[in-house]
């Protein structure tokens, strides 16, 4: 059988030329935490500082994230924290479908070795691929899923608003803090108001 790794999984996401992406970067960001984390997060694609860096969530996004993540107790080396997209899309716009496919067999690989238990979609982007990947068809807009829980089997996918809205509609900061409280909640196994498929 073919042994995977996150390091080869690196080496491949460095190298990578599968979508014009390569082009316009100046360093993939391939992801980062620990390969035991029982909680992963997923972002949508590198920004301006991420691509700078090569490191995910170092920029303004990133300082609310930690903040969240430090508001339930959680440290960046508890988590591993990854994008739909390893690289930047020039000037941050969307990700496109053709893009999206050729770079997703890589965080697959991802959360196939990490095998969380829980894995949280930040933004519309990575909400749409992960509920659809575990086999939630019909997937609502991220106005209607965030904050609630679904279960693959013994995974719990929860998406989040993605942290970069609170940068610029400080309203959404009580939203996100609200949603971030049921992932403790989740990680405690409290939480009663699942929606089970399988
Ligand atoms: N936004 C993302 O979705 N990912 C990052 O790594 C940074 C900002």
């Amino acid at each position: 059988m073919f042994f995977d790794s996150l390091e080869k999984i690196k080496d491949e996401v460095l190298n990578c030329k599968r979508c014009p992406l390569y082009k316009t970067r100046k360093n993939p960001v391939v992801g980062e935490g620990s390969i035991q984390a029982k909680i992963m997060f997923v972002g949508e694609a590198p920004g301006k500082n991420e691509d700078e860096k090569g490191i995910p969530f170092c920029g303004k996004a990133g300082k609310v994230l930690d903040e969240l993540l430090n508001m339930i107790g959680l440290r960046r080396e508890e988590i591993y924290i990854t994008n739909i997209l390893k690289c930047r899309p020039p000037n941050n716009r969307d990700p496109e479908e053709e893009e999206i496919i050729s770079c997703t067999p890589f965080l697959d690989r991802q959360i196939r070795l990490i095998d969380p238990e829980v894995i949280c979609c930040l933004g519309n982007f990575s909400a749409r691929y992960i509920m659809r990947k575990f086999g939630f068809e019909n997937v609502l807009g991220i106005s209607r899923l965030h904050g609630k829980v679904f279960h693959f089997k013994k995974i719990k996918i929860i998406p989040l608003y993605h942290p970069a809205v609170a940068t610029y509609n400080p309203g959404m900061g009580k939203i996100l803090e609200e949603d971030f409280k049921k992932i403790k909640k989740v990680l405690e196994d409290e939480v009663k108001d699942s929606y089970i498929k399988w």
